[in-house]
């Protein structure tokens, strides 16, 4: 045991002196644009509930009856006992949402990324990633066993050279991207990629995590907002950022969802999901589509171009396409954690987003805007913003 403590105690050393040290801060409120840390009232810049649904009375009734008629806990996986009603319910809706034949429900994106690739890859196969793939898709890629090739950020030529050398090798191959990027808020050449992958005869999934319910019509993402849902053979998100509950997402063909079924591991031996988290995600995916969701995203865009405007005003580059996300880049890791601390202090919560979440040297305040936050919310972190950024 002495020993066993030595050595992590290495390793957190390692990690503190590297100025990537990590920890949680427990937050005393529900979430929304203000939160409570530390018995202080705070402005919250960081969140994912970019339509502000986590609060939303309506998923909090619909959580509420489903609590009443199914109880809290799924008992089982839900291929022993635990497909409950409200599972279904959410996947039908999914499906409809997206216009795809199917959709299966994971527990969390990350589960859904790691049941979708291990099922359809395998070794002989070949998988090709952006190089700035959420964790979720380059560890579900190493786990399948396929060859990994990394494409650089959204470069089609590099994408191309990958997948003339993968066509040559037989086996599938499987393309991997995200159409909205989560440290970078920038979008990727979905046409271009499509053209490409059909091209090469190749499969794409598409990580809509930061897309569903923000873009195209009735918020189904990106793919759907550049007319391409039908080209992509595998589409994925998250229940646990616009639509304010938990879970990851499948969508497709009924033979990919009958296949993951089968066979993703991440499913097949995962407790189902909390029926209450599933009817309030259904109720999310309702929301999302109709009137409310729309005033909801118009206001929310409408948030997004104050703040991108004032800070490009104020020298900082940011993406050449909306997003909820704008990454102000500090630069050095101990200075991003210092300039967080200094907005903490004047009541803003923006993270400090550090290696190996991005590049060393690139750490950056992820700054995220919500349908609720106010246009004096944004005056005032632009304000805050000034005094606290050393540049
Ligand atoms: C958050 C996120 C996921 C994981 O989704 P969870 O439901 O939170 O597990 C996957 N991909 C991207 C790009 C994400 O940002």
């Amino acid at each position: 045991m002495g020993k066993f403590e030595e050595q992590i105690c290495d390793d957190l050393e390692a990690i503190r002196e590297a100025g990537l040290w990590r920890e949680l801060r427990q937050i005393e409120s529900a979430q929304s644009t203000c939160i409570k840390l530390g018995g202080r009232k705070v402005i919250n810049f960081s969140s994912n509930d970019y339509l502000g649904l986590a609060g939303h009375p309506a998923l909090d009734q619909a959580a509420r009856e489903a609590v009443e008629h199914f109880g809290v806990g799924s008992g089982a996986s839900r291929l022993i006992c635990g497909s409950l009603q409200p599972h279904h319910e959410l996947e039908s809706a999914l499906a409809k949402w997206q216009g795809t034949e199917s959709a299966l429900v994971f527990s969390t994106g990350f589960a859904a990324a790691q049941g979708v690739l291990t099922s359809l890859l395998g070794r002989g196969d070949v998988v090709i990633l952006d190089k700035k793939s959420h964790a979720s898709t380059i560890d579900a890629a190493k786990l399948s066993g396929a060859t990994m090739r990394v494409f650089r950020h959204n470069d089609l030529e590099n994408l191309e050279k990958l997948l003339q050398w993968a066509a040559d090798r037989g086996g599938r191959v499987l393309v991997a991207t995200e159409s909205v990027f989560s440290m970078d808020g920038d979008h990727a050449p979905l046409a271009g990629i499509v053209e490409l992958k059909e091209r090469y005869g190749a499969w794409l999934m598409l990580d809509e995590a930061h897309a569903v319910g923000l873009y195209g019509p009735r918020g189904q993402g990106l793919a759907a907002a550049g007319g391409l849902s039908e080209s992509i053979e595998i589409r994925m998100g998250t229940l646990g950022k616009a639509v304010g509950a938990a879970g990851g997402f499948i969508c497709g063909s009924r033979r990919l969802t009958e296949l993951l079924v089968n066979k993703a591991r991440s499913f097949i031996f995962s407790t189902a999901p909390s029926p209450a988290v599933s009817a309030a995600a259904r109720a999310g995916v309702e929301l999302t589509q109709g009137a409310e969701g729309q005033s909801l995203r118009s206001q929310l865009w409408q948030r997004v171009d104050e703040l991108r405007r004032a800070a490009g005003a104020l020298g900082w580059e940011t993406p050449a396409e909306p997003s909820a996300i704008l990454p102000l880049i500090v630069g050095g890791e101990a200075k991003a954690v210092a300039t967080m601390e200094r907005l903490r202090e004047a009541g803003f919560f923006i993270p400090a987003i550090r290696y190996p979440t991005v590049p060393r040297n690139e750490a950056r305040l992820r700054v995220t805007l919500t349908a609720n936050h106010t246009a004096e919310d944004i005056l005032q972190l632009l304000d805050a913003l000034g005094q606290a950024v050393t540049r």
